[in-house]
């Protein structure tokens, strides 16, 4: 476990847990704000500060919900929301933060998914109520990835927001399915697969899916079976590539090797506690062996209409080599790993 980064860790904590709420998302971006300034020792009442900034103006900007169970507020809405009304001052918001809003979130953040032995005490050591000390993997990840990381942790937060929204609708993931649909029929399809690259970015190990290099710009979303043949977008077809290495893919065939990076990024999302887990499973199984021989199944089918000639990658593409694959998110997720 020695081979991963301090940035590998840290989109680990913040793809991987249970989310009941949007809390963990706050704390990321304090702490890189933290970090960026070069701050090491933050006094309690400071985070609170912080994080209590965050929660006000993103509840300022685009009110969501900012947890998923009905009827019910976070302690921070419920804050924000009586200093809006005049009930309390912005120092006593802050104290009601320092006091009641950070007990939870800061002892368990550094964890992925449920495992908290994993990441214990890697980005800081908090004496509770009292202070955080940030370690130099924070501290760096601040100096060298702020912009990335915060776009990162914004993007998920906002996806996190629209998860609750869903789920406190009555048909969960029916409805997100018909709202995809109206969306494609109303709609630029192009524009509306595009929603999906926040979405996929992190468990695809933030790179192009077929030639492995870092994605910035010209983002495309690509059908792996080719859209032409199987005539959906679900989710568990979809990837992120450069532009110009899905003109190269075109409608093409891909090689088995994809088939199998396929299967390592949908079980990237099976890890993770996003609705469309839920969409996958019953579209594919209920677990991974099952889900990859579906994959698979799928393949042989489109390799039937299309013939066995395939595309092996972009020019210089070797999956020994591709970074997904050392990506910690990919790594705890490998059924064959313990
Ligand atoms: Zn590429």
């Amino acid at each position: 476990m020695d081979n991963f980064s301090p940035s590998d860790y840290w989109k680990g904590i913040v793809l991987y847990g249970l989310n009941a709420a949007t809390y963990k998302m706050a704390l990321a971006k304090c702490l890189l704000g933290f970090a960026k300034t070069g701050l090491d020792d933050v006094p309690w009442d400071r985070v609170a500060a912080s994080f209590y900034q965050e929660y006000r103006q993103r509840l300022h900007e685009n009110p969501m919900p900012q947890m998923g169970m009905r009827g019910r507020r976070t302690v921070l809405e419920r804050i924000v929301q009586e200093e809006k009304g005049g009930l309390i001052s912005r120092p006593q918001a802050i104290e009601k933060v320092c006091n009641e809003g950070l007990n939870d979130v800061v002892p368990r953040f550094q964890t992925i998914g449920a495992n908290a032995d994993i990441v214990r005490n890697y980005f800081y050591e908090m004496e509770f109520g009292k202070s955080l000390k940030l370690k130099d993997t924070l501290l760096t990840l601040g100096e060298n990835e702020f912009d990335e990381l915060t776009a990162e942790v914004t993007a998920r937060w906002g996806l996190l927001e629209g998860a609750f929204s869903i789920s406190r609708s009555q048909e969960n993931y029916e409805l997100a399915n018909d709202i995809r649909y109206i969306y494609l029929r109303q709609g630029d399809r192009r524009q509306s697969l595009a929603t999906n690259i926040p979405f996929l970015m992190g468990y695809q190990g933030n790179v192009c899916f077929y030639c492995g290099e870092a994605l910035v710009e010209d983002i495309h979303v690509d059908h792996v079976p080719p859209w032409q043949i199987v005539r959906h977008d679900e989710v568990w077809n979809l990837v992120l590539s450069h532009g110009h290495c899905n003109l190269q893919k075109s409608d093409k065939l891909v090689g088995p090797h994809f088939v199998q990076k396929l299967i390592a990024r949908n079980e990237n999302i099976m890890g993770s506690n996003h609705p469309w887990k839920k969409k996958i499973e019953a579209l594919l199984g209920n677990n991974a062996n099952s889900r990859a021989t579906a994959i698979e199944h799928h393949y042989e089918q489109v390799k039937i209409v299309r013939g066995p000639d395939y595309w092996g990658g972009s020019k210089g593409y070797n999956p020994e080599t591709d970074p997904f694959y050392r990506r910690l998110v990919t790594f705890l997720n490998n059924p064959d790993n313990p």
